[in-house]
């Protein structure tokens, strides 16, 4: 049905709203408005049903797809200009067709909150001015004023387009309760105002400028003279500002990938453009920002998950009026508002939490920052010491270009790596005796130690000794782990807390804890070695920023001589004092049904080896392991991360996994046993037939019963994307209406990063 409108000119507004809904709504502009009066990328308030909400204008369409009279009207406009720019419209966009998502829910992912519930788009100055009323009275002078009244009446007549709080405050000192004795009188007015424009930015310099020197564009403090490889890669990477260019900078930690960073982004901020650099959800690290805000001569806006919904608003209307010019932040960061985007940093590429695994859209933040790059034309550096294989791949391929650090000579030579089988030697509580002789050699010659095991708690067992009665989850088919020092059980799939039993719930006998977590390794630590200090970081330590830095800061000054932590050592601090690493547990990602697991491990092995070392001596990793002899420990210690990605990517290539084969997974799940299975089941019924898409599956996930809920999965894969997500368009919305009617949770992870 055509809108009434004469000629070919839209009509009608399409509005998406934070909602799982895969069309647009049409809408007429406001009364009094024509459609071209709404830019898109607005806000609207529009009616849904008997209630209203907000959403965003992404199309025009002459046609309504409703008839005309149950066709409404936007009842408010709620933006003058875009809250995106066409660039990050597009990227939004291509996020909800390539992740099968829709729009409305990935806009809203984008957005701060306060955004999504109306807040106005820049931030707000109070802006006074004198009234009709008050200027008459000024003139008339007849009533007798307190002098500061008088003055601050004078001042606004004489700024007849108003003045800032700021500005009133220079001219006249305590001036707040005057104002408000004269807006009693309603002789001046408040009011609130977008605020003023940022300042504008410097003019690019003419290409025949000399390059300003990679010393001074930093504001100076304490840039390191960089080494040849490093002046390269800047050089490289600044040679293909103003076009698209995805660089990979691979170099061990601290090598100095981060002073590469600093350097272009200087360069990049002093042509006029402004930077978007990405960090791991562990690795935005107050000291990082520090190091990030000390460098570089501009506002910095820091974007992460822990911010209030305030400071969030802050960050993001900083960035987009241009008063930000650089933006810090974790994985939703990439849809940060950044105008005349000059570069784009990934700062260890590899890390998962890139990958936005639990709700909503499932998005990759690191492919998004390549895609966003791709649409801007500007270069992206995707840095790390042990890259993705999806990366190594598109660089073999030649998609990216390679940019090598070597370990800087006035850093220690790599550390040396060793296996040591724990079969052979006797064990106490997780600890080796060649470790035990190892962390004595290392701690009475000066360094520091880390011990490294991927469990936090005290055991991940609770066992009876008499019956075998192990504690179990009641929502999961999971153990519970065992927390000493708070004295309880805890499940770490769905949060489930029980007081710590004395004796077993079965029969009433001794329980034991068995095996290792971070707490017991504390325990027996301090018992082996009571003079030393010890401070542990993983999730129960480090509770707080402040708690995190306290730990990182003990660490750095050297008060502590051994750290005991989980993954989280191994992002975004360097310990320069540490020269002897342990891996207590490396088995754990050997037998995994994962097909990343391996990756994973070697990832996490190398990253956490990168601690060691310090001021020229070489430093020590020891790799406590029960398969001594497996091909992946095997291939890391002879050829180190690269010998391992070789071995490994050949068996990925025989398996078509990725990055050799496309790869999407359904998941679904049911309160009741066997519900997500049938109805993934019965999806794959539904599926087009195709021969260039596999459909694997349905089976019942690693861990079948969590939270309570039954979970299953359906892997779909295709050689090629293209056919992969034609499949998907065809079947997902027939998946959809067989989800609602069968009340099935079920989520699509394209890409997906584990499929256990
Ligand atoms: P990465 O990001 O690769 O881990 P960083 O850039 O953080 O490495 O560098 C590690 C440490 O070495 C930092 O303290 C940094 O200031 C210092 N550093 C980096 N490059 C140089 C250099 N060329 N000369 C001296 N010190 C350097
Ligand atoms: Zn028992
Ligand atoms: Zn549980």
């Amino acid at each position: 049905m055509t809108v009434d409108n004469s000629s070919a000119s839209p009509g009608v507004l399409r509005v998406v709203i934070d909602a799982p809904l895969r069309t647009p709504f049409d809408y007429l502009p406001p009364p009094g408005l024509l459609p071209a009066g709404v830019p898109l990328g607005v806000r609207v308030r529009v009616p849904v049903g008997k209630r209203e909400t907000i959403g965003v204008v992404v199309d025009y369409a002459t046609e309504a797809s409703v008839s005309p009279d149950t066709l409404k009207a936007v009842h408010q406009v709620l933006d003058s200009a875009a809250l995106f720019d066409p660039a990050l419209l597009q990227l939004l966009r291509w996020t909800a067709d390539y992740y099968h998502h829709p729009l409305g829910e990935v806009i809203a992912a984008a957005l701060p909150r306060a955004l999504r519930d109306g807040a106005p788009a820049a931030a707000q100055v109070e802006r006074w001015t004198a009234t009709a009323a008050g200027l008459a009275a000024l003139a008339a002078d007849g009533a007798r004023r307190a002098p500061k009244q008088q003055a601050l009446l004078a001042l606004l007549a004489d700024h007849p387009s108003g003045m800032s709080g700021a500005t009133i405050t220079d001219r006249l000192a305590r001036w707040r309760e005057a104002a408000r004795a004269l807006q009693q009188r309603a002789w001046i007015e408040r009011h609130q105002a977008d605020a003023a424009p940022a300042v504008p930015r410097p003019a690019r310099p003419s290409p025949d400028a000399p390059q300003p020197d990679a010393l001074q564009t930093d504001s100076g403090r304490t840039a390191p003279e960089l080494s040849a490889a490093q002046v390269a890669a800047v050089a490289q990477i600044d040679a293909s500002a103003g076009q698209f260019a995805a660089w990979v900078l691979q170099g061990a930690t601290g090598s100095g990938k981060t002073e590469v960073y600093l350097q272009c982004a200087a360069r990049t901020l002093a042509r006029g453009g402004s930077v978007l650099v990405l960090v791991p959800e562990i690795g935005l690290t107050p000291q990082l920002v520090q190091r990030f805000r000390a460098r570089l001569d501009v506002e910095i806006a820091v974007l992460h998950s822990a911010l209030s919904d305030a400071e969030r608003l802050a960050a993001w209307r900083a960035a987009r009026a241009g008063q930000a010019r650089a933006v810090l932040g974790t994985r939703s960061a990439v849809f940060a508002p950044l105008p005349d985007l000059g570069l784009i940093v990934v700062d260890e590429e590899h890390d998962s939490s890139y990958k936005q695994h639990e709700g909503g859209c499932r998005y990759s933040a690191r492919d998004l920052a390549l895609v966003r790059a791709q649409q801007a034309q500007v270069p992206v550096v995707l840095g790390s010491a042990t890259p993705a294989f999806e990366t190594l791949q598109n660089l073999i391929g030649g998609r990216y270009r390679g940019l090598a650090l070597p370990r800087r000579e006035d850093q220690a030579p790599a550390p040396r790596l060793a296996l040591v089988d724990v079969r052979a030697h006797t064990v106490r509580h997780g600890l080796s005796n060649p470790v035990i002789d190892a962390m004595r050699r290392h701690l009475s010659a000066g360094g520091q130690v880390l011990l490294f095991i991927n469990r936090r708690g005290y055991a991940p067992t609770l066992l009876c000794t008499a019956c075998g009665w192990i504690a179990p989850c009641h929502a999961c088919d999971a153990r519970l782990t065992v927390h000493r020092a708070s004295s309880q059980l805890r499940c770490h799939h769905c949060g489930a807390v029980e007081a710590l039993p004395q004796r077993c719930l079965r029969c009433g006998f001794a329980v034991k804890p068995v095996g290792q977590g971070t707490e017991r390794v504390e325990e027996t630590v301090r018992e082996l070695f009571p003079d030393q200090a010890l401070l542990r970081l993983d999730r129960d330590t480090a509770t707080g920023p402040e708690q995190l830095d306290a730990i990182v800061e003990g660490v750095l000054s050297g008060t502590a001589r051994i750290l005991v932590g989980t993954q989280m050592v191994t992002k975004g601090h360097h310990f320069p004092g540490i020269s002897l690493v342990v891996v207590l547990n490396a088995d754990q990602g050997l037998f995994s049904t994962d097909f990343r697991a391996a990756e994973r491990l070697a990832q996490t092995i190398v990253q956490v080896a990168g601690r060691a070392g310090r001021e020229r001596i070489q430093g020590e990793v020891l790799i406590q392991t029960e398969y001594p002899e497996h091909p992946l420990l095997q291939s890391l210690l002879s050829g180190g991360y690269e010998g391992f990605a070789a071995t490994a990517m050949l068996e990925r290539e025989a398996a078509r996994w990725p990055p050799f084969g496309r790869l999407a997974v359904l998941r679904a799940s049911t309160r009741s046993n066997g519900g997500a299975l049938e109805f993934l089941a019965a999806a794959r019924q539904l599926a087009p037939s195709t021969r260039e898409v596999r459909l694997l599956g349905p089976v019942a996930a690693a861990m079948a019963r969590r939270a309570d809920r039954y979970h299953a999965q359906l892997l779909i894969e295709s050689a090629e994307r293209g056919p992969l997500h034609r499949f998907i368009d065809d079947w997902l919305p027939q998946v959809e209406t067989l989800a609602r009617a069968r009340r099935v949770r079920y989520a699509l992870d394209v890409d997906p990063i584990d499929i256990q």
